[in-house]
C-alpha cells in the first residue's frame, strides 16, 4: 500500500499510509479504537474505494487513485472480518469449500477437512452456522477464507469473540496455519500481546497515521516515542531536566542519551525494569523505598512502592516481579534500575505536537524537578 490516505466528511481516517506485507509474513495493524485501522483492511480488500494511493499485490496494481480498481474477489485475498456472516443454509463444510471453484469435489473436500481439523473444528463439519457459537463461527470463517490458498490474507480482529483460554489456542493454530500456507497476512487489532505473539511486523497506528513499524522486538526495546512505549502495557512515568547528561528521578540518575543540556525530560519506566531488593535490617535514614503494597497477579506480582530519591524527590511506583514475591507494608527495600527498560523522551510543548493533543501534556509536571 503506497501512500495511502482516506477521508470520511471531513475526518481523516488514514492520513499517507504505506506498508509492505512480504510472502508467509504476518503483518499486525495496531492501535486504539478508532485509529485507522479498519479502513486501511478494507481498502486493503477492495472494500473501500482508495481516494489516494496505490495498492499493489503480488507486484500488480490493483487500485489506484482516480483510476480503476479490481473487485475484491478478483484479488486472491482471503477475507475474514469481524462481521463475516457464514452462509445460513449451507453446512459448515460447504461453506469451507464454497470458494474452491476449481478442485474436484474429493480434493475440494479433503483441503476443507484439514483447514476444520487444523482449528479444531473437524467434528463440526455438518453442522449449521447457527448452531455454533460466535467463536466457533469465526474459526469457520477463518477456514473458508484459507480454504483457496490465497497470496493474500486479510483478518479483522479474528478471535474478538473468543473467551481468553479458547483464544490463546486459537491464536496458536491460527499461526500455524497461515505459516503453513505461506500467505502475506495483515491482520489488525487492539490488543498488543496479540500483535507480539501473531506478528512479524507491527504497525501501531494512531490517528490515522503509522507511528511505528517493525519487529515486535523494534517496537518493544527502541520505541521511537512515549505513545509506543505506554501502548504496550502499564509504565511509570517521572519528569525532570538533563543535567549533565543525566536525569534525575527518585530511582537515581538515569542516561539521557542524546538530548541537549537543560531539556525538558519524560523517563518512562516499565515496572518490569524495577529490581527490587528487600533490606533486613532497619534503615538508618528515611531515604529508603518501601512497599506500600504487594499483590499477587499470578505468573507476577505487583508491587507499590514509594521511592525516595536522594534529593528528596518521592514518587508511587510500580513494580512487577516474576513469581510470587509479597513483600509486607512498610518493607524497607532497595531498588536497581534495569536501564534497558527505561526510556527517555524530550517533553514536546503542546503547540509542537504532531497529531493532537496526548495525555502525557496533562501530566507534565507531575514529578517535576522545579516544582513548575
Ligand atoms: P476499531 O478498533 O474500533 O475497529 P479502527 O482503528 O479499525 O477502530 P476505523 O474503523 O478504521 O478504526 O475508523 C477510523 C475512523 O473513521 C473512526 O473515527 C470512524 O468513526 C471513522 N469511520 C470509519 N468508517 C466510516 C464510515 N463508513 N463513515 C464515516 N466514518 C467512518
Amino acid at each position: 500500500m503506497q501512500g495511502i490516505r482516506h477521508v470520511f466528511g471531513n475526518l481523516a481516517a488514514v492520513s499517507d499510509v504505506s506498508l509492505d506485507v512480504h510472502a508467509g509474513e504476518v503483518v499486525c495493524l495496531l492501535g486504539p479504537s478508532g485509529c485507522g485501522k479498519t479502513t486501511l483492511l478494507r481498502i486493503a480488500a477492495g472494500l473501500e474505494a482508495v481516494q489516494q494511493g496505490a495498492v499493489a499485490i503480488h507486484g500488480r496494481t490493483v487500485a489506484v487513485s482516480g483510476e480503476g480498481s479490481l473487485p475484491p474477489e478478483k484479488r486472491n485475498v482471503g477475507l475474514a472480518f469481524q462481521d463475516s456472516a457464514l452462509f445460513p443454509h449451507l453446512k459448515v463444510l460447504e461453506n469451507v469449500t464454497f470458494g474452491i471453484k476449481s478442485q474436484p469435489a474429493a480434493q475440494r473436500r479433503k483441503r476443507a477437512m484439514d483447514l476444520l481439523e487444523q482449528l479444531g473444528m473437524a467434528p463440526y463439519a455438518m453442522a449449521y452456522p447457527h448452531t455454533l457459537s460466535g467463536g466457533q463461527q469465526q474459526r469457520v470463517a477463518l477456514a473458508r477464507a484459507l480454504a483457496p490458498e490465497p497470496q493474500v490474507m486479510l483478518l479483522d480482529e479474528p478471535f474478538s469473540s473468543l473467551d481468553a483460554r479458547l483464544r490463546d489456542r486459537i491464536r496458536d493454530d491460527t499461526l500455524h496455519v497461515l505459516k503453513r500456507a505461506g500467505a502475506g497476512t495483515l491482520l489488525v487489532t487492539h490488543d498488543p500481546e496479540e500483535a507480539m505473539f501473531m506478528a512479524d511486523r507491527i504497525a501501531l497506528m494512531r490517528d490515522g497515521w503509522i507511528v511505528q513499524f517493525g519487529t515486535p522486538r523494534e517496537l518493544y526495546c527502541y520505541p521511537r516515542d512515549p505513545f509506543v512505549v505506554t501502548f504496550f502495557g502499564d509504565v511509570n512515568e517521572v519528569y525532570g531536566r538533563v543535567q549533565g547528561s543525566v536525569v534525575q528521578t527518585p530511582l537515581g540518575a538515569v542516561d539521557a542519551g542524546d538530548l541537549p543540556e537543560g531539556t525538558r525530560a519524560q523517563v518512562l519506566i516499565r515496572p518490569e525494569a524495577l529490581h527490587v531488593t528487600e533490606l533486613n535490617e532497619s534503615p538508618t535514614t528515611h531515604q529508603y523505598s518501601h512497599v506500600i503494597m504487594a499483590k499477587l497477579l499470578g505468573r507476577s506480582s505487583l508491587l507499590h512502592i514509594c521511592a525516595h530519591g536522594q534529593d528528596g524527590q518521592e514518587a508511587h511506583l510500580h513494580a512487577r516481579v516474576p513469581g510470587v514475591f509479597l513483600p509486607v507494608e512498610g518493607q524497607p527495600v532497595t531498588i536497581r534500575l534495569d536501564p534497558s527498560q527505561v526510556f527517555v523522551f524530550p517533553v514536546v510543548p503542546r503547540t509542537r505536537m504532531a497529531h493532537g493533543d496526548t495525555q502525557e501534556d496533562h501530566r507534565e509536571y507531575a514529578y517535576s524537578d522545579d516544582g513548575q
